[in-house]
């Protein structure tokens, strides 16, 4: 591996093309939002391969990889533990339609790692889990509103889209059309951070609440950890007025620590969170997520109970083998590297950025990380939204230009791997000097 990437073309043709046929087939030529680039502009890089802490695009380029799929990718890519564990699952076959032994050992790790977590339901999307987790509040407290926080993404549940994070973030949409005004009106959007907004909500429709939905550390609008004591608060809240609450664990959990931001907040003393919502990790880059929490809500669920709930892949065998081989991987000195990785890269970040004299802010939770272009500490979405979009696309593409993958999106954390080695952390940080300069020089076009 050689360090000067700069002399790489920028263009990039297999992409382009690939993008071009994408495009006939596909709206906007890609099965996911943010994927497009919309935000940063430019082309989307098509990937043919990953391995360790690289992607390789079409156009044969290598990537010192900061997004990890999202999150998944917590070993880094093609990890040997993984791949045998699904090479061994695929050879015994590919999915039973039955209950299986992965199923109950993945469910049984999950509910070792997380404390509160007694019974969980696997399904194949953090969407899911989170989908079902609302229904399940509802069917245990008969209520229909649900409480979220303005910037929080939950997946694309209907009654979850408002003023969500992620993607809606990243495209600045008050929401989603397609949604009937009568399930957004079961939503109550709140600012996040703000304990005295919850209360004067349950003042007013406490009766009606059945749950608070809260991103255990919010990750979707960047990093934007809790306040101390604001998770402590929203249990003493929910609680007093027979609301349940949901920690949507799906980014944060296994990757912030061992058992998640659970792991570094809790336990609470005014009590545990009802139910958790888990994905991303926990499916080592196959679609496995969760949802659970306290047994007793749990019953509720079929067959026990009236809450219904179901999928023809959930618990995936092959999926699930992937998920349990990530997880047992995940030992005290995955964490460890994890942990300096992120103090590497945000210590140069601060270095290089304030040496560019570029307005920053870099915020952190566990090992996630993401800089907002601004001065000032973010605390809720409409601080995240008042950094300077611009600065963070010209960061962006000098980035790509030298080989760096970032999320194309100002509104997303960063996410390293524990295959991020000292060569892999090395051409991140040569890359930051001339993506600070371009910052700086994006800014210096505005008035301020
Ligand atoms: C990614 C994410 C989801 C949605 O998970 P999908 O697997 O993309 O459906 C839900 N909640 C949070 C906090 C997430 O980061």
């Amino acid at each position: 591996m050689t360090a000067d990437h700069s002399a790489y073309p920028y263009a990039a043709p297999a992409s382009e093309a690939l993008l071009e046929r994408a495009l006939a087939v596909t709206p906007g030529g890609v099965n996911s939002p943010v994927r497009a680039f919309r935000a940063v502009g430019g082309t989307p890089r098509f990937m043919v391969s990953a391995d360790g802490p690289y992607l390789r695009d079409a156009d044969d380029r290598e990537y010192v990889d900061l997004v990890c799929s999202w999150g998944p990718m917590i070993l880094g890519h093609g990890h040997p533990a993984v791949r045998a564990a699904v090479a061994g699952a695929a050879a015994k076959g590919f999915s039973f339609g039955t209950p299986s032994e992965n199923e109950v050992a993945l469910a049984e790790e999950i509910v070792r790692r997380v404390d509160p977590v007694e019974q969980v339901r696997l399904v194949s999307s953090g969407t899911e889990a989170t989908m079902s987790a609302i229904r399940l509040a509802r069917g245990y407290t008969g209520r229909s509103l649900i409480v979220k926080f303005a910037g929080c993404y939950h997946g694309h549940v209907d009654s979850l889209l408002a003023q969500a994070g992620s993607g809606v973030a990243t495209f600045a949409l008050p929401d989603s059309a397609g949604v009937p005004k009568e399930m957004a009106a079961e939503t109550i959007v709140l600012p996040y951070n703000d304990l005295a907004a919850v209360e004067a909500a349950f003042a007013e429709r406490g009766h009606d609440i059945a749950a608070v939905i809260t991103e255990a550390s919010p990750g979707n609008m960047g990093v934007v950890p809790p306040a101390p004591g604001f998770t402590e608060g929203l249990r003493r809240i929910t609680a007093a007025h027979g609301a349940l609450l949901i920690s949507d664990e799906v980014m944060t959990g296994f990757r912030c620590s061992a058992s998640g931001w659970f792991g570094l907040e809790g336990p609470y003393a005014a009590g545990e969170p009802d139910l958790f919502t888990f994905g991303k990790v926990m499916g080592g880059g196959f679609p496995a997520a969760a949802f659970g929490g306290r047994a007793d809500v749990m019953a509720l669920l079929a067959p026990l109970g009236p809450v219904y709930q179901a999928g023809t892949l959930s618990g995936n065998p092959v999926a699930t083998a992937a998920g349990l081989a990530t997880l047992t991987q995940c030992t005290p000195e995955v964490y460890a590297r994890l942990g300096s990785v992120a103090d590497t890269l945000t210590a140069s970040l601060t270095e290089h950025l304030t040496a560019a004299g570029v307005p920053h802010v870099i915020q952190r939770a566990g090992s996630m990380f993401s800089v907002f272009f601004r001065e000032d500490p973010v605390h809720d979405y409409d601080d995240a939204r008042a950094q300077y979009v611009p600065a963070f696309a010209a960061f962006f593409h000098s980035m790509l230009s030298q080989g760096v993958y970032l999320p194309p999106s100002a509104f997303e954390s960063w996410f390293v791997s524990a295959a991020h080695d000292s060569v892999a952390v090395e051409r991140i940080v040569a890359a930051l000097p001339a993506a600070a300069s371009a910052a700086a020089a994006a800014f210096a076009t505005i008035d301020r």
